[in-house]
């Protein structure tokens, strides 16, 4: 079983993924290849003097893998509540995991179709988002939400620090004390 089930590899996603895996968690990131940050060109990330956005995901990617995170092509067809955390499935398969993360950008027909409580987006062009506490919890047991498909204004900076934000919080729950994941200068 995975500790981490993420759907959605763009920068709340792969941030994410980037953390659970480094903090030792196994994690699988499954996404549907329909990135917006693969349209965008980038000069307000803090860090980055300009970056186009398929170069951001592909390095989000690679970082992620880095740390032993697992990548799938394919749509996340539902998420269910499990007896041990909650189930996705796929065209080809239904996989378990403690805990299921979706960040899924500007689409939430998923979470939808899954019975997961959406409500009005607050940003032009992002219609509706997920209903999400402040920790990123969804309405359904062990499933979490983070970026924009959570709400969070829509620029990478913000959505791949939300991404991070509630993968610590899902590592913190597993670990059951708070993570912290500082690297000191070598
Ligand atoms: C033209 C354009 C220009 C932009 N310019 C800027 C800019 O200059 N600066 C800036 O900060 N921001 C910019 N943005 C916004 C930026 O791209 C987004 O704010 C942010 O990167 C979104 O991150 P995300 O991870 O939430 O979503 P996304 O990057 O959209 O990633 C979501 C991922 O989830 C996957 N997915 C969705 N549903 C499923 C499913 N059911 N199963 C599996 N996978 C799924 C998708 O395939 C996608 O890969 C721009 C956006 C656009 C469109």
């Amino acid at each position: 079983m995975y500790d981490i089930i993420i759907a959605g590899a763009g920068p709340a996603g792969a941030s994410a993924a980037l953390f659970a895996a480094k903090a030792g968690k196994k994690t699988l990131v499954i996404d549907s290849d329909q990135s917006m940050t693969k349209k965008a060109w980038i000069e307000n990330h803090y860090g980055r003097d300009k970056i186009s956005g398929p170069d951001l995901v592909e390095t989000g990617l690679a970082q992620m893998k880095k740390f032993g995170a697992e990548h799938r092509q394919a749509k996340v067809l539902s998420i269910d509540s499990t007896d041990t955390g909650a189930s996705v499935t796929t065209e080809e398969e239904t996989i378990e995991a403690k805990h299921v993360l979706l960040a899924t950008g500007a689409l939430t027909d998923t979470a939808e179709k899954s019975g997961i409580q959406i409500k009005e987006g607050p940003e032009p062009r992002i219609k509706q988002v997920v209903d999400i506490t402040p920790e990123g919890r969804t309405s359904l047991d062990h499933v979490w939400a983070a970026g924009t498909c959570a709400g969070k204004s829509v620029h990478t900076i913000v959505t791949s620090g939300h991404g991070a934000e509630v993968a610590i919080n899902i590592i913190s729950e597993l670990n059951g004390e708070r993570y912290v994941d500082h690297d000191v200068l070598k």
